[in-house]
Parts: C-alpha cells; structure tokens; sequence
C-alpha cells in the first residue's frame, strides 16, 4: 500500500495526469516566489502594488483565459484551469479574483458573444496580460436580482450612449477595457467598453476588511459615447452575464479549497509544534477532531471540484451543480478557516499567519458569483420544482 500523506490522505493526486501536475507545480511555484513573501504586506496596505506586472507574468504564464482557444488563450482542460485558481487561492483569493474576472468574466464574455473583431482586437492583448479586463454588472441598488439594472445604453444614430453606475467591480480602476452590462429598448446587452472612453471613471472602493490584495471600483458611465460596434452582438438578456458568472463560480469551486488547504496546512503545522500543558497541542483529542473534520471537508471539496471538472470536460455540467459546489466549497473553506483560526490562538488573528486573511477574504467569496442564498434557492427550486426566488 501506498504510505499515508497527510496532505493528500485520499490519494487525490492519482486523479491527475502528468500535465495537470505540472501546471500545478508552475502555478504553486509563482505563487511562492512571487505572492507568498508580500502578501500580509499588501493586505495591510489594501493594495497590490506592481498589479500589471503580476497581470503580465500571468499572462505569460498562461492563465488568463486559460481555458479557452485562440486568440493567444492557452486551450486548458477544466481540471487544469481548476488546479491553477486553487493555486493561486491558496496563496490569496483576491490575486485568484485577479485571474477569474480577467479570464473567466470578461474575456470569456467578448469570446463568447463578441464579433470577430472585438475578439482581435481584445483577446490577445488581455491573454497576455497586457490588458486587463472588468466586468460590470452588479449596481448600488441590483445585486443578487441584476435585472432591475439601470445602467441604460440608448442608441443616438449608430452610437450608443451609456449612463449609469455599477459597484463592487474587481480590477475596475486597473482595467483597460470594461465588459458593462446595461438595458436597452431591445434587453439586456453587453457592451466593450475601453476605460479610457470620455465619461467614464471607476473610483476606488476603500475601507474593505476582505479581499484588501484585490481592487475593487465603482463605474461611473457618465454619458460615454460608443460605436455601434461596441456592443457583444451575440447575445441579449441576462443568459449572456448569467452564462459567464457560471463560468467564473467553476473556478471559485476549486479556488475556496485552495484557501481551505493554505489554513489547514498552517493548523497541521501549528497543532504539531505549539505545546501546551507539556505536550503538543496536536496531541490533545479535541484538537485531533478539530483536524480530521476539517480534512474530511477539504478533500470531499477537492474531490468534488473534480467530479466537476469531469462533468465540464464531457459537456455535462449543469448550472445547479455548479451551484452545489459553489455553496459546499465556499462555506466549507470559510468553516475550516475559522476552525484553524481556534487552533492557532492568538496567533490565528495575526497576519503572520495565513489563516485569519482567508477567513476573511473568503467572507467576499461567500456573497460574490452569487451568495449562499441564491445558490439555496438555485437547489431549492431544482430540488422542488417550485421557485422561491420572490
Ligand atoms: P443583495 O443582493 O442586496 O443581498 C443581500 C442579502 O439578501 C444576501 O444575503 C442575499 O443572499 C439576500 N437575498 C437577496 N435576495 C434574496 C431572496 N430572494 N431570498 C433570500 N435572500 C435574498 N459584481 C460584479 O458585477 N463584478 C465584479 O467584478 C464584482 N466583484 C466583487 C468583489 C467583491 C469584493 C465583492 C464583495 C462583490 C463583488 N461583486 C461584483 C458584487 C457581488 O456579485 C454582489 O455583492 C452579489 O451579487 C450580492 O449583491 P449585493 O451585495 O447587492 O447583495
């Protein structure tokens, strides 16, 4: 039999072929070299200094718009874009929300709905993180019930004219170009829209106590001007925005575990050296409980993400599940965080560790790509048949 390894006590690794592992280890080694020595230093700060340049050596490392084709986007499979969001999230969700909005957001909606010319002109430059991307859609006053927007594009000849404002968008004010979603006379539509259009500005949201190593902006669309060209011509309705978040909420499945593994591999760590009333702190029944359920939750996620990713590979993946592993995995790693905080003591409130910055980034993590709640009403309705959502 294969030895017992404390950090993969499934034997999760035999699911992974040598490609997988190898972006893996890639991804896990630039997190190490260059996010890992900084990070409590950028938290504390609330910003990431240096963000286009992490942007570019993603790029060039090819995990933006990892998955999908063309365009200078690598052509991923599922499993190995899921293993590059855990990687990243373990080192911190807001360098991962980094990724996901760049290639799972907002180039996954111009490659999805964009015209042949918008893909050229955008893909290649944000697949290399040259450009970075946002992704507009939720509004002070529409959050988890987006088609009250208000934002509205109205034609004037062949222009559009947008007005309105959208909150809470990660990477707003580093952003070149905004994916904004606005009603038109004809429905909701997406619309291109280069940052540095007349009219538009995206100020800082300021005093977050989670996600502080990520940007998070208003945009203000104050009358901005665009071609008729502008708009994603494939698509009208929320399907188009709904399609890309699921998108986006695949990737966070195997992102959370990777917060999750980050805390509870400084829990193991910790339980093993702290003692306490002369033994270790690992060695006491309570602290062994706390252990083993936290690693029967974080491999059961991983695990799931698979099953996933699996099921995304064959073409099978359905919204609801997604919504499954999205609720488990989220609150799971939030549950394991806190658990890992109580072993740590005085210590687990301290940047010095690692654990306390997941509990709390993981709290975004939790509302964002839709919150618990949706997601309960998502399985709720699949579930019952009956729709609980008003
Ligand atoms: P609300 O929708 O007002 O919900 C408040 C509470 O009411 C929640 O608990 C919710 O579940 C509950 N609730 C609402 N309706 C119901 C119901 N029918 N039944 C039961 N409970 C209900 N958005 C973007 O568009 N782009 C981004 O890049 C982006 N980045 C983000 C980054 C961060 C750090 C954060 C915190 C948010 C980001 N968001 C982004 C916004 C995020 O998607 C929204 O916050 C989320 O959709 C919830 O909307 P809300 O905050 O307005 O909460």
């Amino acid at each position: 039999l294969p030895s017992f390894d404390p950090r993969d006590p499934l034997g999760l690794d035999d699911l992974l072929d040598p490609e997988d592992l190898a972006v893996r280890d890639t991804m896990r080694q630039w997190a190490a070299d260059r996010v890992l020595p900084h990070i409590a230093d950028w938290y504390e700060r609330g910003e990431v200094p240096g963000i286009r340049e992490l942007a570019r050596e993603l790029g060039s490392l090819g995990a933006l718009g990892m998955s999908l084709t063309g365009y200078g986007c690598a052509g991923a499979g599922p499993i190995q874009y899921g293993l590059a969001c855990l990687e990243l999230e373990a080192a911190d969700s807001g360098i991962r929300s980094l990724m996901s909005v760049q290639g799972s957001l907002s180039m996954y909606a111009i490659h999805r709905f964009g015209s042949e010319e918008q893909k050229e002109r955008w893909l290649p430059r944000m697949a290399a993180g040259e450009v970075i991307g946002c992704f507009g859609l939720t509004e002070p006053d529409h959050g988890s019930d987006p088609a009250g927007m208000r934002t509205y594009a109205k034609r004037d000849g062949s222009d559009w004219v947008l007005t309105g404002r959208k909150m809470w968008i990660t990477n707003g004010s580093v952003a070149g170009v905004a994916v904004v979603w606005a009603r038109t006379d004809e429905g909701i539509r997406g619309f291109v829209v280069p940052t540095d259009a007349p009219g538009f500005s995206a100020p800082d949201i300021k005093h977050k106590w989670s996600l502080r190593a990520s940007v998070t902006s208003e945009l203000i669309l104050d009358e901005v001007r665009l071609p008729a060209d502008a708009v994603l011509p494939e698509v009208t309705g929320l399907r188009g925005p709904l399609s890309c978040l699921s998108h986006a909420r695949y990737g966070i499945i195997w992102g959370s575990m990777g917060a999750a593994r980050s805390a509870f591999e400084a829990a193991l760590d910790y339980a093993r050296e702290r003692e306490q009333f002369g033994r270790p702190i690992g060695g006491f029944q309570l602290t062994q409980a706390k252990l083993a359920d936290m690693a029967l939750e974080l491999h059961k996620g991983v695990l799931l993400a698979h099953h996933l990713g699996r099921r995304l590979e064959a073409g099978r993946l359905r919204p609801e599940q997604v919504s499954f592993g999205k609720l488990n995995n989220v609150r799971e790693a939030i549950e394991i965080c806190r658990t890992a905080r109580t072993i740590l003591g005085a210590n687990g409130i301290s940047l010095e560790y690692p654990v306390m910055r997941h509990a709390t980034n993981l709290e975004s993590v939790l509302t964002y790509e839709g919150t618990v709640e949706m997601h309960q009403l998502v399985l709720g309705k699949a579930l019952t048949g009956i729709d609980a959502f008003r």
